[in-house]
């Protein structure tokens, strides 16, 4: 595959010109032990390594026992002398034992250099974005005056963390948060936040970034959407200039992917966002990821990305209390300068369990059906405006599926949850499955008492504390919990 680029046109004499390069090459020792070295390493490494970093080489000349060879960028430089001089070197040494090392150099040539040129236009252009105005940019992220990428995506500028609400649930994500945020040297790396649908993930990544956009605006802070990561990347491979694409990541001082389960099995993607990933965490830059599942329950994830996921800080944001939601819709409330009765409220709060957005979503209805018809907001007018969201969240999942789903992950019979059994191998799952009945229905503690061979609300109580505890002290025990409510929920 050659660079279309690198061909000004078709005439015959730059065809002619190629093809003596071509002849003067074959003629060196030097160039002929090259092609077999790349191929070598080409085989070692796979395609996509190979075009994006040894294809541009070219062996500049031999001193004695060191061998030059030049790449376009200083990026790639670094890239090159950390992870592949020395294998270049043993390769170099099978031909010919005299050669002892390998020197990188980097040489612009005519073409890099008008990429590097396009490309500091990009970079300007997204200085020119950290204010979140100036956004020349439509929706695919291209820039019109240049025709080049601007890879980060637009902020909202509502997502910071004065209007985050903190309960239990999220306080360990926001924490961490807000440490890589404040923080003057990488606190850990990477800072994976994962989370179900709804709860909050983006709207941290957003208050980290527009945090230091604010407080230090000369650092480079680039978020991505997953999908668009990929997207680009597609891109980029389709035009072949993913050197490009990678020297857009060289000024970066903090890079967020958000919902990075969508890459997964995605291999050649994968592989690039390994090496992207590998290459600034080497610089001691900050990298915050966010995804749906923890980094071990991401499907089709190669290993060795998972284990470099869990390296950093894995916070997990769990599923919402009565008391967050409740705090959420007070901050809303007040927000949009409305007053809703009390009652509402907590109405609100009991009934939309699903997820943040829903309860937002909810709350924006409510007010503005009321403005709109000009009445006051009631418990009435709320049930009535948001029917088809309270069935919905009704619906979502009743005690029998719970003590179903929960035998069947456990290996457990069903009809334990409600025998007298006190086994821990039983006595374990039941509480779990009382714990799920109480967080993801709206029945009391004497109603799913009696849902569990008629025990005592207490018994109920008991088994909520102590799931609780457990979560916190386990945290495979707490995944475990996770997983059945995600799956509960789905
Ligand atoms: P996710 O990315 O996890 O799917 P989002 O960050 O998009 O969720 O959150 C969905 C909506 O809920 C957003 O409007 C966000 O502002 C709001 N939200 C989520 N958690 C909180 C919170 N703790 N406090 C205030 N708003 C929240
Ligand atoms: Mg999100």
């Amino acid at each position: 595959m050659d660079r279309v680029e690198s061909v000004p046109d078709k005439s015959p004499v730059i065809e002619d010109r190629n093809f003596m390069t071509t002849i003067e090459q074959s003629q060196s020792p030097t160039d002929v032990q090259w092609s077999e070295i790349s191929a070598r390493l080409r085989s070692e490494i796979g395609e996509a390594a190979y075009q994006s970093w040894i294809k541009p080489i070219s062996v500049h000349d031999r001193d004695g026992a060191i061998i030059r060879i030049s790449v376009p960028t200083r990026f790639m430089g670094d890239w090159v002398s950390a992870h592949y001089a020395d294998r270049l070197a043993e390769l170099w040494r099978d031909h010919d034992s005299e050669v002892c090392s390998i020197d990188v150099m980097v040489q612009p040539d005519r073409y890099s250099q008008a990429r590097s040129e396009s490309r500091r236009e990009a970079e300007a252009a997204m200085v020119n974005n950290h204010d979140g105005h100036n956004r020349r940019n439509g929706d695919d992220g291209v820039n019109p005056a240049n025709g080049k990428a601007d890879i980060c995506a637009p902020l909202d500028p509502k997502f910071t963390f004065d209007n985050y609400v903190v309960g239990k649930p999220n306080e360990f994500a926001y924490a961490a948060s807000r440490r890589v945020a404040e923080a003057e040297t990488v606190p850990f790396n990477p800072l994976f936040l994962y989370g179900g649908v709804g709860l909050g993930k983006t709207h941290l990544m957003h208050a980290i970034a527009n945090h230091i956009r604010t407080v230090t605006p000369q650092r480079n802070v680039v978020y991505l959407s997953a999908e668009k990561f990929m997207y680009r990347f597609i891109r980029a491979l389709r035009e072949q200039n993913t050197v490009d694409f990678k020297d857009q990541f060289r000024s970066v001082d903090v890079l967020m992917i958000d919902d990075v389960q969508f890459i997964s099995g995605k291999n050649s993607t994968q592989e690039e966002f390994f090496h992207t990933f590998n290459a600034l965490v080497d610089q001691g830059r900050q990298i915050v990821i966010s995804a749906d599942k923890s980094p071990s329950y991401l499907d089709g994830m190669e290993e060795r990305l998972i284990s470099r996921l869990n390296c950093g800080l894995v916070a997990d944001i769990h599923a919402t209390t009565y008391e967050l939601r409740l705090g959420i819709l007070q901050s809303k409330a007040e927000t949009l300068g409305v007053e809703i009765p009390q009652k509402v409220m907590e109405f609100l709060a009991h009934k939309v369990t699903s997820n943040v957005r829903d309860l937002e979503g909810g709350l924006n209805r409510v007010v503005a059906h009321a403005e709109l018809i000009g009445r006051e907001i009631t418990l009435e007018t709320t049930q009535e405006v948001l029917h088809d969201l309270l069935r919905a969240n009704d619906r979502r999942v009743t005690i029998e599926e719970i003590q179903k789903q929960v035998s069947s992950h456990f290996n457990i019979r069903i009809s334990d949850m409600q025998s007298a059994r006190r086994a821990r191998s039983v006595a374990r799952p039941r509480q779990v499955a009382m714990y799920l009945a109480k967080q993801l229905t709206s029945r009391s503690l004497p109603e799913i008492g009696r849902k569990f061979g008629g025990r005592d609300h207490t018994t109920v109580m008991h088994a909520v504390k102590k799931v609780d505890e457990l979560r916190e002290r386990d945290s495979m025990f707490a995944e475990d919990v996770e997983l059945l409510r995600r799956m509960l929920e789905s």
